[in-house]
C-alpha cells in the first residue's frame, strides 16, 4: 500500500510525524478521506477526532479546530490543540463537560457566553470519545 506523511502540528509542538495509508477527518465542509495522491487543497477543521489509518491499526488524534493542508505526498493538521488518546486527561476533559453543560444551562443560547460553551462542550466530548472513556 501506498503511504502518506501525516505531521500534525500545534502551537504547542509537533503532537505526529508519521506515514499513513489514509488519513480521515471532519472538515467545516464535510468528512474528508484522503489517500495519497490527492488533490492538493486546504480546508477549516472542526472540532473533531483525526483518524490516521494504517492496515488494521487506526491512530486517533482529538483535534480541536484548525486547518487541514493536503498536498499528494503529505498532510499537515495545523491544530489550535490536539491530543493523542494516552495525552488526554480524563477528569480534565469531564470537568471541561460539566462546566459547560452548566454554563449552557444558565446562559441564553444567543449570548457569546453559550456559544463559548458549546464549543467548550464539543472540545471536551470529543476528548473523552477519542481517550475511549
Ligand atoms: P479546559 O477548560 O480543561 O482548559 P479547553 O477545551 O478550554 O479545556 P483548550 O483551550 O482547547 O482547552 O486547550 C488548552 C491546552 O490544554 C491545549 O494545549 C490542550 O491540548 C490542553 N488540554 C485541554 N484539555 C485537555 C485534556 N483533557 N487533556 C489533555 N490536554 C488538554
Amino acid at each position: 500500500m501506498k503511504t502518506i506523511n501525516v505531521n500534525v502540528v500545534t502551537p504547542d509542538g509537533k503532537i505526529f510525524d508519521g506515514d499513513v495509508e489514509m488519513v480521515s477527518a471532519k472538515a467545516q465542509s464535510g468528512e474528508l478521506g484522503i489517500l495519497p495522491g490527492h488533490i492538493p487543497m486546504v480546508a477549516p477543521l472542526t472540532v473533531c477526532a483525526v483518524r490516521l489509518k494504517t492496515g488494521s491499526d487506526v491512530q486517533l488524534v482529538a483535534v480541536s479546530g484548525g486547518f487541514l493542508e493536503i498536498r499528494p505526498d503529505q498532510v499537515t493538521v495545523l491544530a489550535e490543540s490536539a491530543e493523542l488518546p494516552s495525552d488526554i486527561d480524563v477528569e480534565r476533559a469531564r470537568a471541561a463537560k460539566e462546566r459547560a453543560e452548566r454554563r449552557m444551562q444558565q446562559d441564553k443560547s444567543d449570548s457569546i457566553d453559550f456559544k463559548r460553551a458549546e464549543l467548550a462542550l464539543k472540545r471536551a466530548i470529543n476528548r473523552l470519545n477519542v481517550s475511549g472513556k
